[in-house]
């Protein structure tokens, strides 16, 4: 008991500390605003964020002279909170500093809790999921069927991607088929490549030009391999972030936009690359399993929850082969690890 007050006493400290912090850093950015705002600032142009750092926007401009050149963006105060991939107007000041003045509507957004739980959106405008799993580490249909729900909840299309297809061999090859047939038959989009020996990797380029993506899979699967293959240039750009956090304000990058060479964009940090299920509902998984959207609310009870239950239209159609028995396991371990209030 005295533990844990004491922690609570700690904890309110370092929120009092951080509230403080914040505090200061929000006059810092008042005072450099206002300065901004009372000298001469060029006309209102589109922007792309593709990072930001608490109260501070990184904003490529998109048009006009200046396009392709970045500029550091303070944020009006009447603005809401920006993520990368936001498409802005802003006005450029002086030496490489500019204002954000307005936020263009999103085409989708991606969201994930918070520290304090809050469903908080990380990235804007993505278009594609590229779903990545590989030979090794053993793919779990679960996990995938998890990211699909994921994209289907969001509204974003997703492409399977099975990399390091230079590791399938005769023994693997049978369960990876199997695999391959239940998403093919549903429909979605899939591509093998190898991020180390390169095969496929210009049909994925041709897959990922005109679209703004993010890649998401299991530790192992060769994320980072891709990535680094699709831009050779990535290091040095990451690199440009330590710049930026002299001030204490500047330190937590959620995400950055890349622009591959081919064509494309891409939004990456280690948190999207996770980007999961932490927050979907029972209905909203339903919805996710694409097979399963005809037959809902044709159950013989209305809170049916397709266990067990006489005049189950999933269960009938399980049984009819229309529902693959791998998706009904996937779909019953995913509401089994939903938290209980959203049963
Ligand atoms: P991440 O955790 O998803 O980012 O995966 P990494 O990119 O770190 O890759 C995990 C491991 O898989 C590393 O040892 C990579 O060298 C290896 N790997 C990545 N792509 C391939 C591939 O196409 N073929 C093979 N054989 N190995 C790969
Ligand atoms: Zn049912």
């Amino acid at each position: 008991m005295a533990k844990r007050q004491l922690n609570r006493r700690q904890n309110w400290r370092i929120e009092k500390i951080q509230g403080e912090r914040a505090a200061r850093a929000a006059k810092r950015e008042q005072h450099a605003l206002q300065e901004l705002e009372g000298g001469d600032l060029g006309p209102e142009q589109l922007g792309l964020v593709i990072a930001h750092f608490g109260v501070q926007v990184e904003v490529e401009a998109q048009d006009g002279d200046d396009a392709g050149q970045i500029f550091r963006c303070h944020l009006r105060a009447n603005l809401p909170a920006l993520v990368t991939g936001d498409r802005v107007v802003w006005r450029a000041g002086n030496q490489g500093i500019g204002v954000i003045v307005a936020q263009m509507p999103r085409t989708s957004e991606l969201c994930r809790p918070n520290n304090q739980g809050q469903l908080k959106p990380v990235a804007s405008n993505v278009d594609l999921i590229v779903i990545v799993f590989a030979p090794a580490p053993e793919p779990q249909a679960n996990l995938i069927d998890r990211y699909l729900v994921a994209a289907e909840h969001a509204g974003i299309r997703p492409l399977l991607l099975l990399n390091k297809a230079d590791l399938i061999d005769e023994q693997n090859a049978p369960a990876l088929n199997a695999l391959l047939a239940v998403y093919r038959s549903l429909g979605y989009p899939l591509l093998e490549v190898s991020a180390h020996h390169g095969g496929g990797m210009q049909t994925l380029q041709q897959n990922l030009a005109g679209h703004v993506s993010v890649f998401v899979g299991q530790s192992g699967v060769g994320k980072s391999s891709l990535v680094n293959s699709l831009l050779p240039n990535a290091q040095s750009r990451v690199g440009d972030l330590s710049d930026w956090s002299g001030q204490g304000t500047h330190t937590t990058t959620t995400a950055r936009l890349y622009h591959f060479p081919n064509g494309g964009d891409l939004i990456d940090s280690p948190g999207i690359r996770e980007f999961g299920l932490g927050h979907v509902s029972r209905d909203d998984v339903e919805e996710g399993f694409i097979e399963f959207r005809d037959l809902l609310g044709t159950c013989r009870f209305r809170d049916c929850k397709h266990d067990r239950e006489p005049g189950c239209a999933l269960l009938i159609a399980l049984e009819e082969g229309r529902i693959q028995q791998q998706r009904m396991n996937s779909y019953r371990s995913i509401i089994a690890s939903l938290p209980q209030e959203t049963y």
